[in-house]
């Protein structure tokens, strides 16, 4: 791989995040060669930290000993500072620091600060970075930001104005891990890698296109997070959006970070904005109660006994443009769930005309053709297509063409947060939400919200272990469809 050259400066560097994705991502580079003898890191937070205690929570985080010549080289490279995001002052202190590195491992003023953070800090750190000098190194300066970026567009607004007063909009990568993910990324290549797929990849063939992201797991320790945010907010405004917009966006000019995000923005600006009754037609909430060996949402710990915050959401949404007009997008994602998966299923319509099943026949109906991209756990495809039965007689049976990644080569295949890590490195913003992308999901997020916020829901009103509330299933089925998923 080509070396990378650059400082990286953690922010909430002995956070949850940092130990567990963020410096095993960076080690995954190390040992592939993209970092090498050019790269530095200070790690920052409020814990007192020597270098030396950093380091050996880094190894620890890493799972290796000190015997492991190559890991400890790696580790060489950490350094610590105990720094307050809110003391404009001691700016100077990591400043100094980063220089000095700068100097120690010829990084060319290239910096990376990694803001781990709540995303109350984000506009603080951003603001001080610059006012302190941090950021006037003759290298590049980007700046990665975690979610939740906002909870309405009102504060991702405010939010991102504070950062556009230190960095330009192609300095800041947003991160969303499902952009990171392998598959995802293939939703670009099936498309527009094969005529067979994008001549098809429209309302004359497609009846509906339905995106899963099922969890199996309750609030875990995120409750009082998750209690504040909402399924809508935590997994619709950003993930699905992002998944949804990339099925939808037309080709391109090139596969390039800019023209790829023109095309997202273009599919999200023509993504129709709910009214008030729309909005409560064509989305339904959910709460999951009590099961066999699991408690409510409402009895987890942290969760107040009375809370409406929802742990599931199914919707469908509609895109008035050319391309989709009149083929709904539907879209689900909850806690609790049956298993654990993210999938997208696309149905494609029946042939006009079914000769096989005329009554002289005593044929089943054809069943419609299905693309389903299944994105994880297991990587891969499914084409579902109709053949014939083997032997006398004319019946007609579904098959499936099937390709999925093969056990070897998902265990190359990159961490979100290694790809990323990588991404930033080389200045490529494909896989990032851009402020563009955000503020049209919020727009559309904001709306459901509202009329959420108005009217107290019926909850709990699904059991763990299904795929959701009847509303969920009714949704779909008064559109005279089906979830193709199902139990
Ligand atoms: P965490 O609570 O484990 O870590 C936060 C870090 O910030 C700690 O190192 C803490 O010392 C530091 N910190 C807090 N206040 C500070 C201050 N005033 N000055 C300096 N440092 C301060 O959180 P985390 O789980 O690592 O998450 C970090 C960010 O990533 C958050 O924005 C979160 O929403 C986001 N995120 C985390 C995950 C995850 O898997 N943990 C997933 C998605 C997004």
């Amino acid at each position: 791989a080509t070396e990378r050259t650059s400082l990286f400066i953690f922010f909430g560097g002995t956070g949850d995040l940092a130990y567990r994705k963020l410096y095993p991502s960076m080690f995954n580079l190390y040992k592939k060669g993209t970092l090498r003898e050019h790269f530095a890191v200070i790690g920052t937070s409020r814990n007192k930290l020597t270098d030396q205690g950093f380091q050996d929570e880094v190894r620890k985080s890493l799972g290796t000993a000190k015997s492991d010549k190559e890991a400890e080289k790696f580790i060489s490279h950490f350094f610590y500072e105990a720094h307050d995001v809110t003391d404009k002052e001691h700016y100077s202190v990591l400043r100094d620091r980063a220089d000095e590195l700068d100097k120690q491992f010829k990084l060319q003023g290239n910096r990376i600060f990694y803001l781990s953070l709540a995303p109350s800090f984000f506009g603080t750190v951003a603001g001080y970075l610059k006012e302190t000098g941090l950021t006037d190194s003759k290298g590049t300066d980007r700046l990665i930001i975690e979610k939740p970026f906002g909870r309405d567009f009102d504060s991702a607004k405010q939010l991102n104005d504070a950062l556009s007063k230190s960095f330009e909009e192609n300095q800041i990568f947003r991160i969303d891990h499902y952009l990171g993910k392998e598959m995802i990324q293939n939703i670009e290549a099936v498309r527009f890698g094969n005529t067979l797929v994008e001549s098809l990849w429209n309302n004359r063939y497609i009846d509906n296109i339905q995106v899963t992201l099922s969890e199996k797991l309750g609030v875990e320790e995120r409750a009082s997070y998750y209690d504040n945010s909402g399924a809508l907010r935590d997994m619709v405004q950003n993930h699905i959006m992002q998944i949804v917009s990339l099925l939808a966006m037309e080709q391109p000019v090139s596969f390039t970070d800019v023209d790829i995000r023109a095309e997202k923005v273009k599919a999200l600006r023509s993504l129709r904005v709910y009214n008030v009754a729309d909005a409560s037609t064509n989305f339904v909430r959910g709460q999951y109660g009590a099961g066999d060996s699991q408690r409510a949402y409402r009895d987890e710990d942290n969760v107040p006994h009375d809370s409406t915050n929802e742990t599931f959401v199914a919707g469908k949404l509609l895109f008035d443009n050319y391309r989709w007009s009149g083929t709904p997008f539907y879209i689900r994602t909850g806690k609790m769930l049956a298993d654990k998966f993210t999938r997208v299923d696309v149905v494609f319509k029946k042939p006009l005309i079914d000769i096989f099943s005329f009554p002289q026949n005593h044929n089943a109906p054809l069943e419609a053709n299905v693309l389903t991209m299944f994105i994880e756990p297991k990587a891969g495809f499914s084409l579902r297509l109709n053949a014939k039965t083997n032997g006398q007689g004319f019946q007609t049976m579904p098959i499936n063409l099937d390709y999925f990644v093969d056990d070897k080569d998902s265990k190359d295949t990159p961490e979100p947060y290694e790809r990323l890590l990588h991404d930033t490195l080389k200045g490529d913003g494909t896989n990032f939400a851009s402020w563009s992308e955000v503020s049209y999901a919020w727009r559309f997020v904001d709306q459901i919200r509202k009329v959420w916020d108005l009217q107290q829901p019926e909850f709990p009103n699904y059991t763990p272990g299904s795929m959701g509330p009847a509303a969920a299933d009714e949704l779909i089925q008064r559109d005279h469809r089906q979830w193709f998923y199902r139990l």
